[in-house]
């Protein structure tokens, strides 16, 4: 079912186009694509100590270096052919396989490492968009050059292969063999296999959403500040939390109204997409999609449920919070087009140097080792801060150069939301750094679900701090509102649709036909129940359940719940070290040392947090009706005073 060897998943998900839940899904780090050109005409940034631009130089020394590399990369890879039918010779053999195979995967991604990030230097720039291209032909060519890894392997006796899997001299393969073991069950006979895999491009719904969403819809104009605006994605995320309400409410209008017009086409790419990976599993012997889906990362369904469990049981919090939004916002009725607008207005900026100091402080409590490898991080050239033209829009971090050290590209405007990235992004990179000094590469990768706790810890720990050393009630308010805005947008909201696709999903199983009508009248009973609609908390327009065919993490397979499950462990893990705790930062310190040498459900487990019991859900919840504690007592006081 996977298609590369070993690395495919986090690459693809960390730096070839799976955007962070801060960037798409939702959120207040939203997407500044549609401005960061015209920001960066400004470009008058304050001279700062800490580096502002990458140096990839440490990945290959020019474009000719990086060409030689790729055509020896093409040949090593033809090679790997050596190796095919001997898998099953010896352990020796296959150790010997398993590490020349890693070899040329590491090279492989590192190019592709180098081309990409040079891609996203300036997007205009034709010749390294060619060599991005080039990058991805070369992982597929891999991909397809390794195709007989899994099968030879899942073919074999398994329980030599379970033998051999616990002998020392296949000690650094062993939890990709447990893998292999654990899915042979699943895995279908070769001929089978690859005629599925074969049938893998016609199945091409994402892209057809991606084509259908960005390029032929014909966005309407709404007037902002005088001026006609294009209220497409990038214009819908910079004006729905405009501070003008009549201005965000025009934005949901003319927004969910275009998207309502293709809902019947919508519908039928969604529906597709969930009948595809119900049909899958059933072919592979899984009881569900759900089990399908979390089975490669080998995490329990149990995960999912009590996710999902313990939300329904909290959504007095959401209340309280949406209450909250109303007292501040100082409206009548909570629209749900009032929902992004931040509690508290601030004009607070940052410089590059305050964030890193920042930084720093906040994650004091990690102890000597992480500030070293924090401080040999941000003093090094190895971020992309500053927007400038043509440079990709968003943030992420790209850590897969196992030799080399990780990247962060961003775009630092300097208000708290660009600091918090900062902190979220090198989150990431601390996580990469700590796994690839501790892990040989085949388990130096992470997986998704401990990924995104590396860097919500780091908000975390950064926005507590804020808090903490606030000296005026207005600035504590703006910060509690940054952190209450992050867990609505990351746990609640994630936790939302992750409850939306699995009802989407069991509909298909039970044979059920999911219309786009059907899918909106689906998403519209979840959205009412969250945002407590029957109770009189939110007005929602139905015109506005459309919002399921603006998502295109839907098409990703039970993936956002990890955004929810991620901000659950990471506030476990942080309240714990900013209080001292040196057995918890311990913990934490070995789970992302640990990399990929175990699973991440495993790994956060041992480390003290396990996600399918209530307890870290609701110590989640308790944080959340805390800081509304805060905000509240603040408000009564300055009501009372005036
Ligand atoms: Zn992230």
């Amino acid at each position: 079912m996977s298609s590369g060897v070993f690395r495919s998943m986090t690459i693809a998900a960390l730096m070839l186009g799976i955007p962070h839940a801060g960037l798409t899904a939702d959120s207040t780090a939203a997407n500044k694509s549609g401005d960061a050109a015209e920001r960066s005409a400004v470009n008058s940034h304050p001279a700062s100590h800490t580096p502002t631009q990458w140096n990839l130089g440490d990945l290959y020394a020019s474009p000719a270096a990086w060409r030689a590399a790729y055509v020896k990369a093409g040949q090593q890879i033809d090679d790997l052919a050596r190796f095919k039918d001997q898998l099953s010779q010896g352990p020796e053999t296959l150790n010997r396989a398993l590490d020349a195979i890693n070899q040329v995967e590491k090279t492989a991604v590192r190019l592709n490492v180098y081309a990409s990030l040079k891609a996203d230097e300036n997007l205009r720039d034709s010749a390294a968009q060619e060599r991005r291209g080039k990058a991805d032909r070369l992982m597929s060519h891999y991909s397809e050059a390794t195709g007989y890894v899994r099968p030879e392997l899942t073919g074999m006796d398994q329980s030599t292969l379970k033998q051999w899997a616990s002998l020392p001299v296949l000690s650094v393969h062993q939890h990709f063999l447990h893998d292999v073991i654990r899915e042979a069950p699943h895995t279908l006979s070769p001929q089978t296999e690859s005629a599925l895999a074969a049938l893998g491009p016609v199945n091409g719904q994402s892209d057809t959403f991606s084509l259908l969403s960005s390029a032929d819809i014909q966005w309407p104009k709404v007037v902002i500040d005088g001026k006609p605006r294009t209220i497409d994605q990038a214009g819908y995320t910079r004006w729905r939390g405009d501070g003008d309400r009549q201005v965000r409410k025009a934005v949901f209008k003319a927004f969910w109204s275009t998207y309502s017009q293709y809902q019947d086409t919508f519908g039928s790419l969604l529906s597709q997409t969930v009948l595809q990976h119900v049909i899958d599993a059933r072919l592979h012997h899984y009881d569900s999609a759900l089990a399908a889906a979390v089975s490669s990362d080998d995490i329990p369904v149990g995960v999912y449920h009590q996710l999902i469990t313990s939300v329904n049981d909290n959504l007095d919090t959401l209340y309280r919070y949406l209450k909250l939004r109303k007292r501040m916002l100082g409206v009548d009725t909570l629209h749900y087009y009032d929902i992004y607008p931040p509690l508290v207005k601030s004009d607070k900026r940052f410089t590059i140097d305050q964030a890193r100091s920042l930084l720093r402080t906040a994650t004091r409590p990690l102890g000597a080792h992480y500030q070293q490898l924090l401080d040999k991080a941000t003093d090094s050239p190895w971020t992309s801060v500053y927007p400038s033209p043509g440079k990709s829009p968003g943030a992420y971090m790209a850590g897969a150069a196992y030799d080399v050290h990780p990247y962060v590209l961003m775009n630092f405007n300097g208000d708290y939301e660009s600091v918090s990235t900062y902190a979220h992004e090198w989150g990431h990179g601390l996580h990469t750094l700590l796994a690839d000094e501790k892990q040989p590469y085949a388990t130096s990768d992470y997986p998704i679900f401990t990924a995104e706790v590396a860097s919500t810890t780091n908000e975390e720990l950064l926005v507590d701090h804020m808090i903490a050393q606030a000296t005026t009630d207005q600035a504590k308010l703006y910060y509690i509102g940054q952190a209450l805005e992050s867990l609505r947008g990351t746990f609640f909201r994630q936790a939302q649709f992750a409850e939306f696709e699995l009802a989407i999903h069991q509909a298909a199983a039970n044979g059920e036909s999911l219309s786009g009508e059907r899918l909106t009248r689906m998403y519209g009973a979840i959205l009412d129940k969250y945002y407590g609609v029957k109770q009189g908390i939110t007005a929602i327009d139905p015109r506005d359940n459309i919002e399921w065919a603006y998502v295109p993490h839907f098409y990703y397979n039970f993936y956002v719940y990890q955004y929810a499950t991620s901000i659950t462990a990471g506030h476990y893990f942080a309240s714990r070290i900013e209080k001292g705790d040196t057995h918890a930062s311990k913990a934490y310190l070995e789970a992302l040392s640990a990399g990929g040498s175990k699973s991440g459900y495993q790994l956060l487990r041992n480390a003290g947090v396990d996600l399918q019991t209530a307890a870290p859900y609701q110590n989640l919840i308790d944080y959340m009706n805390q800081l509304m504690d805060q905000a509240d007592s603040i408000l009564d006081k300055t009501s009372n005073h005036s």
